[in-house]
């Protein structure tokens, strides 16, 4: 299936490692002019460079999407290097796990700014262009966190603000064009959970309760933000797609 994705030029936050990475360069392979954007500006350069080794084009804008100014920067300096931005992939998003009582009101803010608060500045940056053009993608990244998981109520909460998020934002912007929808990802293996200390002990207790029987890969999701930012999603808005083997409660 032709996606028709070449030329098109494409934001990803989050993307000096893990599944914001992976979704880079699949949309790099369907021929996609990437921005990498990522806090750490190291991070950010290095996944950059990993891209045009490969002979894509892709180009770093470290941005912290937490920080208004920072996001302006990054979104103008997008435009100012390829034009125009055409799919925002709002995948920046951490954890700072913690029963509540235990949990400081640094946890809950900067989780819940990032995932909730970077998304609304970035979808807020890039959609002026997106209307002027009647054209846009958005993909926020979500979690299966969104029906609970013990020591995540922060996490939980954001993730399950994204949808709503994704909802409001569809209804708003479907009249120009623009697709707004969510993922939702299960367990993903990603080097960052590799490296979680007693990782063989989750892997073990999340296959457990995955109906495919294993954990997903970060292609299982860069895979659906493929869809959803092509042509052939153009009637699918305001939704959010399931990516963990069928496992939905905790
Ligand atoms: P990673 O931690 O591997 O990657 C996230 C990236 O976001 C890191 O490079 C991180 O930089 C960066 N980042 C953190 N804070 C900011 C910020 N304020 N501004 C910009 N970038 C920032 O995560 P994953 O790849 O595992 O997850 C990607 C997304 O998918 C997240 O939204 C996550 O919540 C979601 N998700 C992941 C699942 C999984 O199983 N892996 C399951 C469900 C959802 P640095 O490392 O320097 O902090």
């Amino acid at each position: 299936m032709d996606l028709q994705l070449a030329g098109k030029i494409a934001l990803v936050t989050g993307s000096g490692r893990g599944i914001g990475a992976d979704t880079a360069l699949a949309l790099a392979k369907e021929g996609c002019k990437i921005v990498v954007s990522d806090v750490d500006p190291q991070t950010s350069s290095a996944s950059a460079q990993r891209l045009v080794a490969e002979g894509h084009d892709a180009i770093s804008i470290p941005c912290d999407v937490t920080d208004e100014g920072q996001v302006g920067a990054l979104v103008e300096a997008a435009e100012a290097a390829f034009g125009r931005v055409d799919i925002l992939v709002n995948n920046a998003g951490y954890v700072r796990d913690g029963y509540l009582t235990k949990m400081s009101v640094g946890a809950w803010d900067s989780v819940v700014d990032i995932v909730l608060k970077g998304s609304f500045l970035c979808s807020r940056a890039v959609l002026p262009g997106m209307m002027d053009r009647k054209a846009g993608r958005i993909v926020n990244i979500s979690s299966r966190s969104i029906f609970g998981n013990p020591g995540q109520a922060n996490y939980s909460a954001a993730k399950a603000g994204i949808i709503g998020f994704t909802r409001a934002l569809a209804l708003e912007s479907g009249r120009f064009g623009i697709t707004v929808n969510a993922i939702a990802p299960g367990f993903i293996l990603t080097e960052g959970i590799r490296s979680l200390p007693h990782f063989e002990k989750l892997r073990e207790a999340a296959v457990a309760k995955i109906p495919v029987g294993f954990l997903g890969e970060p292609r299982d999701v860069s895979d659906t933000v493929l869809f959803l930012s092509s042509d052939v999603a153009r009637y699918i808005s305001g939704t959010t797609i399931f990516v963990t083997g069928g496992r939905y409660s905790s």
